[in-house]
């Protein structure tokens, strides 16, 4: 398998260059938090797959669920005025449960073409709002929006950018509120104030009769698990309200438990206009992702339309076998899940903060199952650790040794994200390895 691997099937390239252990590492089966790969070698996995698997593994009521759907109905397609039940049915219970308004949902079939979906959308409503010229967007340097070409320009990650002409040049970027580096100091009203400060500026700057709409992570995921300080989604949303901009909450990551609630913005007190979720939606057992449009963007883009044709859709999207996917796991979360989720994310967040005095550690933040431990040779000059020593691929390879899958960021970030089904033995366990692995860094 890793020789037909390393001939054929293409991974993120730049994770495995130059790394001798470059051979892929074949998963055999999982169960609960644990990952078992083609060895036997069994871990748990800290990191939920890529923060999607919130479920855990392995449970029959979803295969079940999936299997029945797969028998009855395996394809619909949304276009021509078609439906299939589990589809529809899923968008209204979504609905009912996301905050506010947020009452339509259209179903894609991952983050990525859910936020390129929004882009498309809050288009035609600004055009039916008689405001084409309504077409610029901003989001946040650090934070993380997909891989496609539009998600990439509003993604703030170098690695995204190289050479294929993006941001584009309607996509816009104001600094992130990362407090453990912020030059505004770790003062949280400061913080707000230097992103509404920034916010504000960027679309006077720009013209606010043309910025369409802002986007924010409500922690900024794989920037590094940045969380803001308590107020600032608020702050934000609130001046969008002010400045006539549409505000989308990118909840691919923070979404369906991640953070203790089913979405992050209930917790945060806001109803963004637009909401993209993924990940949890089907928490890894089917590609899916969701659009919510509150009811006057909704309203705005079916009324305005007119004559004008405002075509979009995908082969998948809502499809029958995801949607009943994500009506189980809706179950599961609410049959236990999320309860279970917050007293593990609370355990999760003591412990890591019990690693606060490693001589490594320079700074533990997060909010629920979604946390971050961030490293540096020096805690008082906050110096991150020199490449050299933490090529983070060797942490993880440490940490997958000592049992234990963990994201290793580049910057030296180790990221959190366990199952939501994680019991308190696998919560300390988490921490347990984490320490080991730390320590053996230091050597
Ligand atoms: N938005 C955010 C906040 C994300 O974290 C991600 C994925 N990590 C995406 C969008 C893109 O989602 P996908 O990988 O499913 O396309």
């Amino acid at each position: 398998l890793i020789e037909l691997d390393r001939a054929h099937l293409v991974h993120p390239v730049a994770s495995y260059r130059g790394h001798e252990r470059a051979g892929v590492r074949v998963l055999k089966s999982a169960t609960g938090a644990t990952v078992t790969d083609a060895t036997g070698h069994q871990m748990i996995d800290g990191f939920a797959g890529l923060w999607c698997v919130n479920a855990g593994y392995g449970q029959e009521s979803i295969v079940e669920a999936a299997t029945r759907q797969l028998r009855e109905l395996p394809y619909a397609t949304g276009y021509f005025g078609l439906g299939s039940e589990p589809a529809i049915r899923l968008a209204a219970e979504l609905a009912e449960r996301a905050p506010g308004d947020l009452n339509h949902v259209y179903f894609t079939l991952g983050g990525s073409d859910a936020v390129d979906s929004t882009i498309r959308f809050i288009h035609y409503y600004q055009n039916a709002r008689g405001m084409p010229g309504k077409n610029q967007f901003i989001s946040i340097e650090q934070g993380y929006h997909g891989s496609s070409t539009v998600g990439a320009g509003l993604t703030a990650l170098p690695a995204f950018h190289a050479g294929f002409g993006v941001p584009l040049n309607w996509q816009h970027k104001i600094p992130s509120h990362y407090a453990y580096r912020n030059p505004a100091g770790n003062d949280p009203q400061a913080i707000i104030a230097a992103s509404v400060a920034a916010l504000r500026n960027k679309v006077e700057e720009l013209g606010q009769d043309r910025v369409a709409a802002f986007y924010a992570e409500p922690i900024q995921g794989s920037g590094g698990v940045l969380v803001p300080p308590p107020g600032w989604m608020k702050a934000m949303r609130d001046l969008c309200r002010e400045l006539d901009i549409l505000f989308v909450a990118d909840e691919v990551i923070t979404g369906f438990g991640r953070t203790g609630p089913l979405f992050a913005c209930s917790e945060d007190d806001i109803v963004p206009d637009l909401m993209t979720t993924a990940k949890g939606l089907t928490s890894g057992y089917a590609p899916m992702g969701a659009v919510f449009m509150s009811d006057h963007v909704y309203d705005t883009i079916a009324d305005g339309a007119g004559e004008t044709a405002v075509g979009h859709g995908y082969t998948y999207s809502a499809h029958p076998v995801s949607a009943a996917v994500g009506l189980e796991v809706l179950r599961l979360y609410e049959g236990g899940l999320l309860d279970n989720g917050r007293k593990a994310g609370a355990r999760l967040m003591s412990g890591l903060e019990s690693l606060a005095d490693h001589p490594l550690v320079g700074d533990v933040r997060g909010r629920g199952m979604l946390a971050a431990v961030e490293l540096v040779v020096d805690k008082q000059c906050k110096t991150p650790l020199p490449p050299a020593a933490h090529p983070s691929r060797r942490i993880f390879d440490r940490a997958w040794d000592n049992g234990l899958i963990i994201r290793a960021f580049g910057n030296g970030v180790l990221g959190f994200a366990p199952p939501l089904c994680c019991t308190e033995a696998e919560i300390d366990a988490i921490v347990e390895r984490t320490r080991m692995t730390l320590d053996q860094t230091l050597e």
